[in-house]
């Protein structure tokens, strides 16, 4: 039997899946190690071998029917997968200063591994759930996490990039001045750029910007009590979902954020989906459509050939790193004759 593993490397865990040549995953929901990043490069390769073999052995097939490996990490890193001289913030033992991971790693497993980052193996996985295997589609995954990450695919094929960067959503600007109700807010994102869509659209934003715009208008919140930015930024989410008014304003805004993004996607690639992920919508469905809802309304008036282009919610957040690395390195093993 022939199958192609994926490896989801982030800062603290290894996820893994195993996918067959029919596109069937072979491993239901997590199969997740400690990633042990921080201890470098040797010790953390050890690891991912170690994990893959117990990986197998859940998915009912053997090490040797592996004939090829997709991996995904955070980056900076270029389109091969070799890490930012600088550092990443997921990577931060010296030794991974530019540390080619998937070389390496193929190196140690004797096979081919392929690389994409960890946004662009999320918007394959987005994708593939849509539109199934070898599809001509094009669409745009926004995953909303602790920043904002994401991916296009166009005519089936991820947009890598020269240098490794597509799909670097996060840092596109957006005329945020269109949003009501922010007169006044300065969204700075760490990239340098004031306004893109990651400084107003991710869990940072809602602790940079979001809250402390916010909670000064709703001096008795009981997040003002809470004095501490940082752990109240990670309650908003349950608070919205539960009427709070302070923290759907917050949602609000960035649903409205993301739908002046969309609207440029719309007007660069026509696509035939738009796609929402990351923890913001771990949520009840009740939510979920309630903000898709909200980022409709935040898009400026359609054409009306367009104005049916579907928005989904991505499922299975937590694996979509691994399933997308998988399905990738899936289809260049079939091109190189290997599944
Ligand atoms: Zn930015």
């Amino acid at each position: 039997m022939r199958v192609v593993a994926g490896v989801d490397l982030g800062g603290n865990a290894i996820n893994y899946t195993v996918v067959n040549g029919e596109e069937q995953f072979l491993i239901e929901g997590l199969c997740e190690h400690p990633a042990l990043s921080r201890e470098g490069p040797e010790v953390c390769l050890r690891q991912i071998e170690n994990g893959l073999k117990i990986a197998v052995e859940k998915a009912g097939v053997l090490l040797s029917d592996v004939v090829a490996v997709g991996l995904d990490t955070p980056g900076p890193a270029s389109a091969e997968g070799v890490l930012s001289a600088r550092g990443s913030t997921n990577f931060v033992h010296p030794d991974w200063a530019g540390f080619d991971i998937p070389g390496n790693l193929a190196k140690r497993l004797g096979k081919p591994v392929n690389y994409l980052n960890d946004g662009n193996a999320g918007a394959l996985w987005g994708h593939f759930n849509i539109f199934g295997a070898n599809s001509r589609d094009t669409s745009i995954s926004a995953v909303i996490g602790t920043g904002l990450g994401g991916g296009v695919i166009v005519d089936g094929n991820v947009v890598k990039g020269r240098m490794g960067f597509g799909g670097e959503l996060g840092h596109v600007l957006i005329p945020y001045q269109a949003i009501g109700g922010i007169g006044g807010l300065k969204p700075d994102c760490n990239c340098g750029r004031t306004g893109d869509l990651e400084s107003l659209c991710s869990l940072t934003a809602i602790e940079k910007t979001l809250l402390p715009f916010f909670l000064p208008r709703y001096p008795a919140h009981e997040l003002a009590k809470l004095g501490d930015l940082h752990k109240a930024a990670k309650l908003v989410r349950g608070l919205a979902e539960s009427g709070d008014p302070m923290c759907q304003e917050i949602f609000r805004v960035q649903a409205h954020a993301l739908g002046l993004f969309f609207d440029e996607m719309v007007n660069t690639f026509d696509p035939d989906a738009l796609i929402v992920g990351g923890g913001a919508l771990e949520t009840g469905d009740e939510f979920q459509q309630w903000f898709l809802r909200e980022t409709r309304a935040g898009m400026p008036a359609q054409r009306r050939e367009q104005a049916d282009i579907p928005i989904y919610v991505m499922p299975n957040g937590d694996t979509a790193g691994a399933r997308g690395a998988a399905l990738e390195a899936l289809k260049l093993a079939r091109l190189n004759g290997l599944a």
